[in-house]
């Protein structure tokens, strides 16, 4: 059989060899501290599992779910976004369940890349933007988002022949792997620039629940005539530490989650309808559970950055997201240190290059391990460089 070139051409995965050396190193016993999954090691809240286990007995939830979901479930994602942001979107028109956002993240590219077609995606990124452009046929212009410009993109600098060209505009604020945020001031000016250049601008907001200090991040669609130029996609994974369940929605432009509605009712049947239900309880419930785990990832947060900060890797505390975004020592790159780390410490941490080009030079920590793990991680860390030190 000969496999298809998509497949044949897709990029090594580029921690594959820091994977191996954990397994080999949990496979000879060793301990390691991994402080590189982005994945909430919290359990969901309670009262959300109780409604996804009484809903999953009625017989009425095991049948084919509608690829647009239940109608109360648009209604309530619609009634989420009315309460934290303001927003009237129509349930019926502005808004799609999804099977997690990655999924509707990679196949919107079908909505918009045509063969040749560009995709401006970020660098650093969730590579999911760029791979969804490239399973369409299309290529990725990447903008560069550095520590000077607040990792923000710099739309004056993007040659104006290349956004002609381009179809699509990738955001993600709260960023990950940066950490940093986005203020509507730079939304506004995303509006302004996917107007000039008829851009589809696709913004990925996975974190606006996860912030600390009391900031509160805001959506793109809060924006003036971003319902005309865009959508945004969020999730329950990160809210509520549903990453297990695979839920999530876009919302915004009606034509936008229109075609996605298209391509996804000839892919999918579907979120099985137990889980739309837990999600309702989840966005219509109490706040209280995002208030306690954002307590917890905050105080994670201040120990990793103090400690980084110690041992000589510069980090800013982030005001939201799941992730400190840290420079390794001057000369050396993210591969290296971070196995370095792996080998003499025995705690992992992710390369930013992992991430693009533009995250070399940094490693990214992620606050979802368990504290006692994480404290671990963080003496060894300490420990490690004492003994750095004394060479
Ligand atoms: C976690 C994450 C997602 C995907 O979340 P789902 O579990 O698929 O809803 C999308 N984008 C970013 C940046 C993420 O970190």
């Amino acid at each position: 059989m000969r496999i298809s070139k998509r497949i044949e051409n897709l990029p090594p995965y580029l921690f594959v060899e820091m994977s191996k050396k954990l397994a080999e190193k949990r496979a000879k016993g060793e301990d390691v501290v991994s402080l590189a999954i982005g994945d909430p090691d919290l359990p969901t809240p309670p009262h959300v599992i109780d409604r996804l286990c009484q809903a999953s007995r009625d017989p009425a939830n095991h049948r084919y779910p509608e690829s647009e979901g239940l109608p109360e479930f648009r209604r309530a994602i619609a009634e989420w976004y009315e309460q934290r942001f303001g927003l009237d979107l129509d349930p019926d028109r502005e808004v799609l369940p999804l099977i997690g956002s990655k999924e509707g993240i990679a196949h919107i590219a079908l909505c918009f890349i045509d063969p040749g077609d560009i995709a401006l995606v970020p660098d650093p990124a969730y590579p999911v933007y760029s791979m969804g452009t490239m399973f369409a046929g299309g290529e990725t212009y990447y903008l560069p988002l550095t520590e000077e410009n607040g990792f923000l993109p710099d739309l004056d600098t993007v040659p104006a022949e290349i956004a002609r060209q381009a179809k699509v505009l990738w955001l993600n604020y709260p960023n990950k792997p940066t950490g940093a945020a986005a203020g509507l001031d730079f939304f506004e000016r995303v509006v302004a620039f996917a107007r000039e250049y008829d851009l589809a601008v696709c913004h990925d907001a996975p974190y606006t629940e996860v912030a600390f200090d009391g900031y509160q991040p805001v959506s793109f669609m809060q924006a003036p005539g971003s319902r005309e130029v865009g959508v945004e996609f969020h999730s329950l994974s990160k809210s509520y530490n549903m990453t297990g369940w695979r839920v999530g929605m876009v919302v915004g432009n009606a034509q936008m989650v229109n075609a996605l509605m298209r391509v996804k009712s000839n892919l999918d049947s579907g979120i099985p309808q137990a889980i739309q239900y837990a999600a309702i309880a989840a966005l219509l419930g109490s706040r209280d559970c995002i208030e306690e785990h954002n307590a917890i990832y905050q105080r994670r947060r201040d120990l990793v950055v103090d400690t980084f900060n110690r041992i000589g890797l510069r980090a800013r505390p982030p005001q939201a997201s799941l992730y400190v975004w840290a420079r390794t020592p001057e000369g050396c790159n993210s591969i290296d240190f971070a196995t370095k780390l792996l080998d003499e410490a025995g705690v992992m941490v992710t390369p930013g290059v992992g991430y693009g080009k533009s995250g070399e030079g940094y490693i990214r920590a992620s606050l979802t391990t368990p504290d006692d793990r994480l404290e671990e991680g963080l003496r060894r860390l300490e420990a490690w460089h004492a003994s750095q030190a004394n060479i």
